[in-house]
């Protein structure tokens, strides 16, 4: 047994130590162990119910084709099922299974390479084509297998590591922080959706690995170390015992710095900073609060159209107002939907976009589907009748969307004022500055918005060209990157300008190494996932205003993104902490 070390991109910090289970979706992935003897018998039924399964399936596709599609398509299910009702193919699983004592999935999967390795060397056409069919039939045993192998990731009910080639938001959502100790894809990066879900459930996680589910076996135990990116798999107990010592004094700085809680943040020169949340799904509204935030700064309202079914005004007023009346007096700015890119819910899903990034999301999606943008905008105002509400509209990207979703909105309020319901007649209604062209034009978009917040996840994909959620240009994606840095000097010299109020809710906002960065920028309303409050403030109240503004003017003298690097963690390291 020898350990693999691989490296991934860190999406949520902290340090596991776990036995690892494979998740899959989508991609199948052949999970390869042996089996004991005692496991035999058990291990040919869930073939042989995977075989009945998979004919049930086939024989439902061909009634549902009947009559719609040739004989010749039809033909192919019919081959299908032939492959599958072959005894001899039956014979051959079974037997391997109880020589070899490899499982089900590895077996199944063995014995179709070798039938398509025989049959590729054959010429002649009908017998190639059956290739396909022999895949095809293998993806969906495999599949059905693994249907009864794995429960889903809700249905967990011990202590594990998850392990997937990549993972939907909602599917982190609806993880069971109880049992599921951390996870790690081979797909994302730090900025997608799943990333930041992991963050906001603390869940400790890592993404980008490019290749970790090939690597891991199930019940492989494994270490997660996401403080400085990397997996271990099947350690030597002295790493293990090194990684104990690391999880405990981890734990020790979090207690230490949760003891800022109740301190302001104040820099040295007294200059107060604002703290507030990030909220994604309704379970963090205590942690935030707990973590000492100062109301919440970007309420994602995706979390509410995560089901096939729509929520409708009701459920989502609801929904608007507990968060609102949680944080009143304290402000909760709720950002409508921004559906779409890796965001994707079944009722979007209806096509693909061939660039779903500057494709039909955010603002576009709600202008598009103005009854539904009407219900949503309708459930804010009514909340913000109970708390102290802001409305944000996502992605706006030319001065006219800002002006239509504005109008919707006021046109929203005169049927409100209608119907006697009541709603903050003096609501700010703000925007996202998250594309290129909203930086350009912010004095122009600051005469009709009443506030501004700089959404740096999206603004640093649009400005640098570079998909957020893709794992292999990670590297271009970087928040330091010169003409980031002279956007987000633009934006608050902008704001300061015309007296706008400006906040930033990127994940760059809750990252301890730019908050001297950010200061020195100009920001002074930060919002970010709970997990990095307490050590953002602790550098906030670390440093003085008049030194993050003399760093960032130098900062701003250099001309690559390394050498930015290298001072920033520089001062980092003086200010605060090494990592061990
Ligand atoms: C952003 O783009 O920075 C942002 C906060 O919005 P989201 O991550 O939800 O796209
Ligand atoms: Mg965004």
């Amino acid at each position: 047994m020898s350990t693999t070390i691989t490296k991934g991109i860190i999406a949520s910090p902290g340090i596991r130590i776990g036995k690892a289970y494979l998740f899959q979706t989508g991609k199948i992935i052949i999970p390869k162990y042996t089996i004991s003897e005692n496991d035999v018998a058990s291990e040919i039924s869930r073939f042989e119910l995977a075989i009945e399964q998979t004919k049930n399936e086939i024989k439902g596709i061909q009634e549902q084709i009947a009559g719609n599609l040739s004989k010749d398509t039809a033909d192919i299910f019919t081959s299908h099922l032939m492959v599958l009702e072959d005894p001899q193919i039956e014979e051959k699983v079974r037997k391997e299974i109880i020589e070899k004592k490899k499982n089900a999935e590895w077996t199944i999967n063995d014995i179709s390479l070798e039938l398509i390795n025989s049959l590729a060397s054959i010429e002649d056409d009908y017998l190639r084509e059956r290739i396909i069919d022999i895949s095809d039939i293998n993806k969906r045993l495999v599949a059905n297998l693994q249907k009864t192998a794995s429960p889903s990731l809700q249905s967990i009910t011990e202590e594990v590591i998850v392990f997937a080639s990549d993972l939907t938001p909602s599917e982190t959502a609806l993880m069971n922080k109880e049992h599921i100790l951390a996870f790690v894809t081979d797909k994302g990066a730090r900025t997608s959706h799943t990333a930041i879900m992991a963050r906001a459930l603390e869940i400790p996680a890592i993404v980008g690995t490019i290749n970790i589910t090939s690597l891991v076996k199930n019940d492989d135990l494994v270490i997660v170390d996401a403080v400085h990116g990397q997996i271990i798999i099947d350690p030597s107990p002295e790493q293990i015992d090194e990684f104990r010592r690391y999880q405990e004094d981890f734990r020790e700085l979090e207690l230490e710095l949760a003891k800022l809680t109740n301190l302001p943040a104040k820099t040295f020169d007294s200059e107060e900073i604002f703290i507030y949340g990030n909220i994604d799904v309704p379970e963090e509204m205590k942690i935030i609060k707990d973590h000492g935030a100062q109301g919440i700064g970007l309420f994602r309202s995706e979390f509410l159209f995560l089901d096939k079914s729509l929520p409708d005004e009701e459920k989502q007023f609801l929904e608007y107002k507990r968060v609102a009346d949680f944080f009143d007096p304290a402000p909760v700015t709720i950002r409508t939907i921004d559906v779409g890119a890796d965001k994707v819910y079944a009722y979007t899903n209806t096509y693909r976009e061939r660039n779903p990034s500057l494709g039909c999301r955010a603002i576009r999606f709600s202008l598009e589907n103005e009854a539904l943008f009407k219900i949503q905008i309708r459930a804010i105002l009514r909340a913000s009748h109970y708390g102290n509400v802001k409305l944000m509209f996502p992605m706006i990207t030319t001065i006219e969307e800002f002006k239509k979703a504005r109008r919707i909105a006021e046109e929203s309020m005169d049927e409100l004022r209608r119907e006697k319901i009541p709603f903050d007649e003096k609501i700010n209604i703000g925007l996202m500055i998250e594309v290129p062209s909203a930086v350009i034009n912010a004095d122009i978009l600051a005469k009709y918005a009443d506030f501004f917040s700089v959404g740096t996840n999206d603004l640093v994909q649009y400005l640098l060209a570079v998909d957020r959620i893709s794992e292999k240009i990670a590297y271009l994606y970087n928040p330091l990157n010169l003409s980031v840095l002279r956007f987000l000097r633009q934006i608050a010299d902008v704001a300061r300008k015309h007296s706008m109020p400006l906040s930033i809710c990127g994940e760059m906002a809750g990252e301890p190494h730019y908050t001297m960065v950010l200061l020195g920028l100009g920001f002074r309303h930060l919002s970010m996932a709970p997990i990095y409050m307490h050590q953002v403030k602790k550098l906030v109240r670390s440093v003085s205003i008049a030194e993050c503004v003399e760093m960032v003017d130098s900062l701003l003298k250099l001309e690559d993104t390394e050498d930015i690097e290298n001072m920033v963690r520089k001062k980092f390291k003086e200010k605060f902490y090494d990592l061990p």
